[in-house]
């Protein structure tokens, strides 16, 4: 490493720093908070792991100031933790998923795999508004290292630089207000048992893939390019939880939303679960590469894939960071189930 990018990941660990967010996902729980995993350790990563690690993205600063994701080892044990439920809660609301095996149909475990996802999401996104709230904060002075260190050219005036940043932090706190407005009613739904307020759908694929994903997004556009989700308007915004690992010989792919919300999922019966097994497979890399971010695949499996394949996942996850394309299926022969 140059000195440059020493000074470059320095700053970036100290930005980093304290912006954590921690606090227990469960109703009004102000216990202590761990390391929880979003994706069951010693069941799926474990799986999935090579001496110990696993392949995930991991989102860094890149020099335009914008966040910019490359793969990693990670080791399975930190892959996929965040901060956000006390030893209590964890332990507790995550039995049904934790000890048993996931059977299709299964309403409360398929309900947790959603909250999961929820609680997860909501915790990434309170700790970017914690970073961008903190280069926001900078001084004169530590702005100036800021931009020096990200490359950003000096005609670029601080003032356009800190707008470009509060840009972004816009954008962060739209999507906090949105999840904020799902945390309450999934939490109320938890604590009455109400797990059918949550809907999914289900692919088995009839082999082991080396991949697992919890995550939550909001579909811009279908396989068809119908409009789901207006993110500049940001209304009545309709999120979908998509859960998926390996499991005795099979795969699962959880696609599930909120029974409100059902009228606007049509699609995935029609465009998506209505074609062959090999095709449903390609939408849903498609759908993984455009909007997730907490996706893990295990590091053999990814070695053995050809370098064009490598660089159009890639190339595909870095086009869509900031703007998705007008359709759920953009490349025709993306296949992440390795
Ligand atoms: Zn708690």
């Amino acid at each position: 490493m140059n000195q440059m990018a020493i000074a470059f990941s320095k700053l970036q660990s100290q930005l980093n720093k304290g912006c954590e967010y921690k606090d227990c996902f469960y109703s009004n729980c102000s216990s202590k908070v761990i390391n929880a995993h979003s994706i069951q350790n010693n069941k799926i990563l474990n799986k999935i792991s090579d001496d110990g690690d696993v392949l995930g993205i991991k989102v860094k600063i890149n020099k335009f100031g914008f966040p910019k994701p490359t793969l990693e080892r990670i080791g399975r044990k930190k892959a996929s933790t965040f901060l956000g439920f006390c030893n209590e809660h964890d332990t507790n609301i995550f039995k049904p998923i934790e000890l048993y095996d996931y059977k299709i149909g299964n309403k409360e475990q398929e309900f947790l795999f959603a909250y999961r996802a929820l609680a997860k999401e909501y915790n990434t996104k309170r700790t970017v508004k914690n970073l961008y709230e903190k280069m926001l904060s900078l001084s004169k002075e530590e702005l100036i290292d800021l931009r020096k260190f990200c490359g950003i050219p000096i005609d670029i005036g601080l003032n356009d630089y800190k707008k470009h940043l509060k840009l972004i932090s816009r954008g962060t706190n739209e999507s906090i207000e949105k999840l904020e407005s799902l945390k309450i009613p999934m939490n109320i739904n938890l604590g009455k048992d109400k797990f059918y307020k949550i809907e999914s759908k289900v692919i088995e694929l009839p082999e082991e893939y080396h991949i697992a994903v919890s995550s939550l997004f909001f579909i811009e556009w279908d396989v068809e390019g119908n409009l789901i989700n207006d993110l500049i308007y940001y209304k009545n915004i309709k999120p979908i939880f998509l859960t998926i690992f390996p499991q005795n010989q099979k795969t699962f792919i959880i696609m599930s939303y909120l029974q409100q919300h059902k009228n606007y999922f049509e699609f995935i019966d029609n465009q998506i679960l209505n074609r062959a097994l090999e095709k449903q497979k390609v939408i849903v890399s498609n759908m993984v590469t455009l909007y997730v971010e907490n996706v893990y695949l295990s590091p053999i499996k990814w070695e053995s894939l050809s370098e064009k394949e490598k660089r159009d996942y890639l190339k595909l996850y870095d086009m869509s960071l900031f703007s998705k394309p007008n359709s759920l299926l953009v490349d025709p022969k993306m296949d992440i189930f390795i």
